[in-house]
Formats: structure tokens, C-alpha cells, sequence
């Protein structure tokens, strides 16, 4: 038996959850790997999952979670074998697979990537997802050429996990972070992440209407798309490029072309979901060698499986600082 954080919805499609014991037998057969998971985290998309967004879960009784990192128990697959200690982001896992909110998980081999030597699975997990994306960001804003000495990086929604976690890569590879954040309260926080100038949001939530105005940015991770995302895409160096990772500020983008006619700026998405395994591994490793993992500690709160629903409410109120650890043993 094991405990899980269970996700349940009644006829009146009324969503209820609970710590239940389960056995394993229990879980989904066409897993080919099963774990003992150690930790997991809280990310927006769980919070969106408790609150019953559709398109994510498809059947209930589900186990949220959309990461994890632990120790391999059994594999049916040649790439892994009992007392590996693997990462698992993405793949819809925790959507329309079981995921991480339990103390195990079976899952497709396809979908791990060892974990990485130098961090421990509660490291991975204090980077989880969220820092898996931001370091996605960081090689697409470096694949177009993006250079240390280039001028200030741009991150919105810095106070979330993304910016906390981009906040301290990229100031501890050598980079200028100019963090955005709606709360003021948190400065200090994130200049202890390495931020050297903090904005407030409400500086670049204006509409100005202009399509061009002075350069500033020389690349931007952005949490929060909608008006703000089109109001940073007119302040971008030639050649700049801003990565899009959330929407937690709004789905809409109007904008016009001319910054990307007259300054060659370029607009990336990240999807960290179904990113290519070499890629996932590639992450990691600048992960592991990067990221000051001592420095995170302001950045993590550690909670229970009974805790996790609370914060999923907090995440979807921008309520979180940094990353929510869940470590399922607690
Ligand atoms: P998070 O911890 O909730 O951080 C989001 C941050 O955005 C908040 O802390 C807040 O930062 C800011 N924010 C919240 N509401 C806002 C609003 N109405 N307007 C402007 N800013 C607002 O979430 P996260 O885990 O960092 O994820 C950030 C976004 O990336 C989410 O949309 C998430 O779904 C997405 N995501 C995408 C991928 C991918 O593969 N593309 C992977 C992970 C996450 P401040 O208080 O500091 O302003």
C-alpha cells in the first residue's frame, strides 16, 4: 500500500480530494517503469487541475502532480533498472496520466531522464518543472545568440517559480537579470537571487499603443504573456529574442510586426512538456553545473501531500514565492 493525494469528481461534477492508501496494483498498467517517488512540487497546472480547468484530467478518481523525482523499483525497460534515481517532467503526466502527489508512480521509460550527477532528487524537485523551463529558455535565448555581456535579461513574473529559478541560472552564469514583479515586498528576495534591478509590473502593464520604444532588453523569459509580453516586444534590442513560457497574466497577444521587421527580434515559445529527451538531458546537466542549489533555500517551501491542495489554490492567486516542494514521505 501507499499513500496518494487523490482527486475526486462527483456526478454534479462537484471536485473533492483526500490522502487515501492505495496498492499498486492500482496503478496505470501501461507503465513500464515503477518508482518510489520521493519529492514532487506544485506548479501552475496543478493548480488548475484542483480547480477542475477542463481539457486537463480526463477521468477521475486521478492523482495530480505534473513532476517527480525518485528511485526506480522495477523496469520493464532495458534503460533503467532498480536503485536508478530518476527526474520526471511533462508528458501530460498528472493530467491524463497519475502523477507525482504519491509516494509511487508508474510511468513510460520515454518520459525519465536520470537523474543528473551532483543534484539530489529533492534538488531536482526544488528545481522541478519550473526550473527545467527556465533553463529551456536559457538555451533558446543562447541558441540566437545571446551573450553575457549583451545587457539586461528581462524576466516577468519573477517572484513565480520560472523567474525565481531563471533569476538565480542566469545570475550565477554571469548574466545581467532585471526581474519584473507585482510585489514590491519581495524585492529582497529576488535580489538574493541575483537579481541586479527589480521593476515593478505595473510599469510595463500600461498600453502605450506605440509599436516601437527605446531599446532596453537584450532578452526576456517571460511567465506572463498578454499586455505585457506585447509591451516588452517593443522594447527589445535588435535581434533580441524573448522566450514565452506562461500565460499567468493573460492568454491574448496583440501586438504589431514591426519590431520584428525593423529590429529582427525573434518570439519563442517553450514547451517543456514534450521536450525531446537529449534536450531534457542537456537542461539537466547545466542545471546540475549552474545553479547555486544553496542559494534556492529562500526560494523552497517544503509541505506534505495534505498541504499540496491549499498551495495549488495559492498558485493560481500568484500567491507563491519561488517553488512549492512536496516531499511525499512527510
Ligand atoms: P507561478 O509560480 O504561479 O508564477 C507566476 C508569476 O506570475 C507569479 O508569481 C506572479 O509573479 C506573476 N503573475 C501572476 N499573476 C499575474 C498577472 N495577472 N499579471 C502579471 N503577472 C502575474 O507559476 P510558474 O510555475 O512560475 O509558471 C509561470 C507560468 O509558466 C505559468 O503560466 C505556467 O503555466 C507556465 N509554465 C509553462 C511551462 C512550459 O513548458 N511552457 C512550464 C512551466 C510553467 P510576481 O508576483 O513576481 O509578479
Amino acid at each position: 500500500k501507499f499513500n496518494a493525494l487523490v482527486l475526486n469528481r462527483d456526478d454534479d461534477e462537484n471536485l473533492s480530494h483526500a490522502v487515501e492508501q492505495l496498492d499498486e496494483s492500482e496503478l496505470p498498467a501501461e507503465g513500464d517503469v515503477l518508482i518510489a517517488v520521493e519529492y514532487s512540487t506544485v506548479n501552475y497546472k496543478d493548480g488548475l487541475c484542483f480547480a477542475g480547468q477542463r481539457g486537463l484530467v480526463k477521468s477521475y478518481p486521478h492523482i495530480p502532480g505534473i513532476d517527480f523525482a525518485g528511485e526506480v523499483i522495477s523496469s520493464e525497460d532495458d534503460r533503467y533498472s532498480a536503485g536508478d534515481k530518476v527526474i520526471l517532467t511533462g508528458w501530460r503526466v498528472g493530467e491524463v496520466w497519475w502523477g507525482g502527489f504519491a509516494q509511487r508512480a508508474k510511468v513510460k521509460a520515454d518520459w525519465l531522464v536520470p537523474l543528473p550527477k551532483g543534484l539530489t532528487t529533492r534538488d531536482a524537485m526544488s528545481v522541478g518543472t519550473a526550473g527545467l523551463t527556465a533553463m529551456l529558455s536559457i538555451l533558446t535565448l543562447e541558441d540566437r545568440g545571446l551573450q553575457k555581456h549583451d545587457g539586461e535579461i528581462l524576466l516577468t513574473g519573477a517572484g513565480g517559480g520560472v523567474g525565481s529559478i531563471a533569476t538565480a541560472l542566469l545570475a550565477a552564469t554571469g548574466y545581467e537579470v532585471t526581474a519584473m514583479t507585482g510585489r514590491p515586498e519581495i524585492a529582497d528576495y529576488l535580489t538574493g537571487l541575483g537579481a541586479g534591478t527589480i521593476i515593478a509590473r505595473a510599469d510595463l502593464e500600461e498600453e502605450t499603443g506605440r509599436p516601437m520604444e527605446s531599446a532596453r532588453w537584450a532578452g526576456c523569459i517571460d511567465a506572463v504573456g498578454g499586455k505585457i509580453l506585447a509591451r516588452v516586444l517593443t522594447q527589445m534590442k535588435p535581434n533580441a529574442t524573448v522566450a514565452a513560457v506562461g500565460n499567468a497574466g493573460g492568454n491574448t497577444l496583440s501586438t504589431t510586426v514591426i519590431p520584428f521587421l525593423l529590429r529582427g527580434i525573434g518570439l519563442i515559445g517553450i514547451d517543456s512538456a514534450s521536450c525531446p529527451f537529449a534536450r531534457r538531458v542537456t537542461a539537466w546537466s547545466r542545471i546540475a553545473s549552474d545553479l547555486p542549489i544553496d542559494k534556492l533555500n529562500d526560494a523552497v517551501t517544503v509541505v506534505g501531500l495534505a498541504d499540496v491542495p491549499s498551495h495549488c489554490a495559492d498558485i493560481l492567486e500568484g500567491q507563491i514565492q519561488g517553488r512549492v516542494l512536496v516531499d511525499v514521505n512527510a
